[in-house]
């Protein structure tokens, strides 16, 4: 018997839904670069269906417990007396979410003396200590690709967001007013923007991909640059410094994961390079950038926008300047939790549930950390520092 504790979202305030805006969603069998989604045997739970907060709980209950499995599902994740905390000594896998996360730093991991195994259901496992992770020979997993394409899809939204001045537009018509030079004293056109996607891997080159269209301008930077035939079809140049990008863009989209060389890479002095009136999207992790630097530069005028669903500590508190700093196209983080993504990565969770269950090897495009070290998908994208805490893990 295995026990699996999950730390998932809370239900909608106006409780669980009984029925949807649409009654289906597309089915996608392949992700862009051809590999499957995941599609485990006898999945038993509705696709398009809320899974990702704690009444859905991610469509796990009944193929856990008719293996004789439990499964303890909560929302309450901060401190000593939350039920996250007082399940975890006999936990022997934790399931979280990056929208809700349940921080497992090296305290907690000293605690959760069953632990084999941290799941992220989505993409990013900065949450997780992944040195203390390894130390303690635990193996982290997440369901790679599964929202990619829907923080993609988010990115290239914000970045219209911020350079038409959708969001005071919106408000003006909610407020009953119809004040057009109030808005379009900030709105621009995106065509013949540079725009710069620092760290393109799956999510980075989705934006390239959906934004060619645009006639912008597209550079980009990643560790490795990509193969001649893939920056000619994104039509993007590679640009190997990150400084030497963030001066030459208009726009500027982050996508790397959070780990000590990324960690607040976007700081006053980087803002203050690039052109007066460039905008940042971040959809990535809050901490790549410095929080009060960003409402500076909105302040000053030196950004024109930032916009990202992404915060530090998540949930954000209520007096978080993101809430209230101008020229931002802010939303709590759910760029990766679209009905359509929960339906991959709770399908992605369970496999790699099953694998660990049989005893068979998980997928190594999901795995960050196996055996001691970083492992995968985790060896090609983060960097870990032998006894440094990881950035994004520590939080009560
Ligand atoms: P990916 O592994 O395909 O891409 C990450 C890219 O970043 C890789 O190409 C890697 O080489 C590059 N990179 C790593 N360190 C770098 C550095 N120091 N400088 C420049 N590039 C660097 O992952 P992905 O699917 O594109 O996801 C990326 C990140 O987006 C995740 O780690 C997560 O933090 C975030 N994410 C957010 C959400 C959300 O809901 N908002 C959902 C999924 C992922």
């Amino acid at each position: 018997m295995v026990k699996v504790l999950a730390v998932l979202y809370p239900d909608p305030v106006n409780g669980y839904p009984t029925k949807y805006a649409r009654d289906s969603i597309p089915k996608i069998t392949k992700y862009p670069d051809g590999t499957s989604v995941p599609n485990p045997k006898n999945i038993d739970f509705i696709l398009g269906q809320l899974l990702g907060s704690v009444s859905g709980e991610l469509g796990l209950r009944k193929f856990l417990e008719d293996g004789g499995n439990e499964l303890v599902v909560t929302s309450d994740k901060e401190g000593p007396n939350s039920v996250f905390e007082k399940e975890l000594p006999d936990a022997d896998v934790v399931i979280s979410q990056p929208f809700w996360p349940g921080y497992l730093n090296k305290e907690r991991f000293e605690k959760a003396k069953k632990l084999k195994l941290a799941i992220t259901a989505g993409i990013g496992s900065d949450h997780v200590d992944l040195n203390a992770a390894n130390e303690h020979q635990i193996t982290v997993a997440e369901v790679t690709f599964s929202n990619s394409i829907s923080v993609a899809e988010h990115s290239v939204m914000q970045v219209l967001d911020l350079v038409r001045n959708f969001v005071p537009a919106h408000e003006v018509i909610r407020q009953g007013g119809w004040n057009i030079a109030d808005v379009v004293e900030h709105s621009y056109d995106l065509e013949g923007m540079t725009v710069g996607v620092v760290g393109a891997g799956r999510i980075g080159q989705a934006v390239l991909k959906r934004l060619k269209p645009f006639d912008v301008k597209l550079v980009y930077t990643k560790r490795h640059q990509l193969a001649p035939e893939v920056e000619k079809e994104l039509g993007a140049t590679f640009i190997k410094d990150v400084h030497d990008l963030m001066k030459q863009v208009d726009v500027a989209v982050l996508t790397p994961p959070l780990h000590s060389e990324t960690y607040h890479m976007v700081d006053a002095d980087m803002i203050k390079s690039m052109k007066r009136g460039a905008y940042i999207v971040n959809d990535s992790r809050g901490e790549l950038v410095v929080r009060d630097a960003i409402v500076e530069a909105l302040n000053s005028g030196q950004l024109a926008g930032y916009a990202g669903d992404v915060w530090y500590p998540q949930p954000a508190p209520a007096d978080h300047p993101w809430r209230t700093m101008p020229f931002e196209a802010m939303t709590p983080h759910i760029s990766g939790t679209s009905l359509s993504a929960q339906a991959r990565y709770a399908a992605g969770t369970r496999e790699i549930l099953k694998d660990f269950l049989d005893g068979t090897p998980i997928r190594p495009d999901y795995l960050i950390a196996e055996a001691g070290q970083l492992a995968g998908t985790g060896a090609k994208s983060y960097t870990v520092k032998k006894g440094e805490e990881s950035p994004g893990s520590e939080h009560e």
